[in-house]
């Protein structure tokens, strides 16, 4: 038997986070944003959900390969573009759209003899100081992009500093007014834009944390108006009990006195699996179906947990960690983190199942 721990991934969820954001941005494209493996959930795993996605954006070119591996014949946009000469045969051999960020990768498209013309994102530095062309050099960058015998169609990009609390005009404004005399579709919008700012949807969205179902702000109560649903479930179940007595500790550290008499249980789940060390007493937890709390320290392969809320609860008892019923951003908030981060860290030590629901293959013509 191996440990109780397993996450699954639920293809249904994504199907409707999804839909939820056409129907948030009806007018617009959506890139699928499966970087990082899929936010952690695994490429191939949550690649049958996308099939109503105009395009998928990530940036690791192996990536990009694997995705067309599967089949997908609609656009691939790496975000962060190409690295090296290389890298352009390799866009032109998988037909990627590639961002354009900076004079080198310009050089870098210049110099190469691509079968067909490579499509571009022209990126925008509109605030964010990442990646990207300012604003008083993105027509000049635009100008010389167009006069390169490898360049295709040329999109317009750029990417917020803080969708997540409020304020986005002063990048949009930057944005549009450096823009006004280019022709190209727009794209600006992450998940925070496409939830709360439409006046940025434009021509494609670029969503990748709420196809998830977590929060773009980290914090779950944010995204309680919308029906958002968790793809991942990391579960496992409770392996021991302990009665503990008044003034008695818990765990490494001693940090959790019990103030009464307390059953406590230790579930098969810690650190090594990708649950935030950080995490203190108090983190919600799911138990047989009802909510209770995290005591003590998470150590390595273990966490312990009060089970006064569930007298019923035992050897055995399923936890839920994080899913459908305990966000994931209700676990990372505490811990000084976000659910994006999170999801990213599962372990490989996880054994990860996927509930496929109502299954359709992505389309194979080429949009
Ligand atoms: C990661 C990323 C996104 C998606 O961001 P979310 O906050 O997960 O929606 C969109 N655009 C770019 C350029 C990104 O790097």
């Amino acid at each position: 038997m191996p440990r109780p721990i397993s996450a699954r991934i639920h293809l249904d969820a994504v199907r409707q986070n999804l839909q939820l954001v056409k129907r948030l941005a009806p007018s617009s494209r959506v890139w699928s944003v499966i970087k990082a493996n899929a936010y952690g959930h695994g490429i191939e795993r949550i690649y049958p959900a996308l099939a109503e996605a105009d395009g998928i954006a990530l940036l690791d070119l192996d990536e990009a390969v694997r995705v067309r591996e599967l089949g997908w014949k609609k656009p691939i946009l790496l975000l962060e573009g190409i690295f090296e000469p290389t890298d352009v045969e390799t866009a032109d051999r998988h037909r990627l759209t590639v961002t354009v960020h900076s004079d080198e990768q310009l050089a870098l498209l210049k110099a190469s003899r691509p079968r067909e013309r490579i499509d571009i994102q022209l990126k925008m530095n509109s605030g964010m100081n990442r990646l990207g062309f300012r604003p008083g050099e993105f027509e000049a960058a635009w100008e010389h992009a167009s006069g390169i015998e490898a360049v295709g169609s040329i999109g317009l990009m750029s990417h917020f500093a803080n969708a997540d609390d409020g304020a986005i005009d002063w990048q949009t404004d930057e944005f549009d007014a450096a823009t006004r005399n280019l022709p190209g579709t727009r794209s600006l919008s992450n998940s925070a834009a496409v939830l709360w700012h439409p006046r940025a949807h434009r021509d494609w969205v670029r969503p990748g944390t709420i196809l998830y179902g977590a929060s773009p702000t980290g914090r779950a109560r944010n995204i309680e108006g919308f029906e958002l649903r968790a793809a991942m479930t990391l579960e496992s179940r409770i392996i021991g009990v302990q009665m503990l007595a008044p003034n008695e500790t818990i765990g490494y550290g001693r940090t959790f006195t019990a103030d009464r008499a307390m059953r406590i249980g230790v579930v098969a789940c810690g650190y090594a699996d990708g649950y935030p060390r950080h995490a203190p007493t108090g983190t919600p937890v799911m138990i047989d179906g009802m909510r209770t709390r995290i005591v003590g320290r998470v150590s390595m392969d273990m966490l312990t947990v009060d089970l006064t809320p569930c007298p019923a609860a035992g050897i055995g008892s399923s936890v839920e960690l994080w899913g459908e019923h305990v966000r994931v951003d209700e676990v990372a908030e505490p811990s000084g983190t976000i659910g994006y981060e999170l999801m990213c860290a599962l372990a490989r030590r996880v054994p990860v199942s996927i509930d496929a629901g109502v299954t359709s293959e992505p389309e194979t013509h080429t949009a």
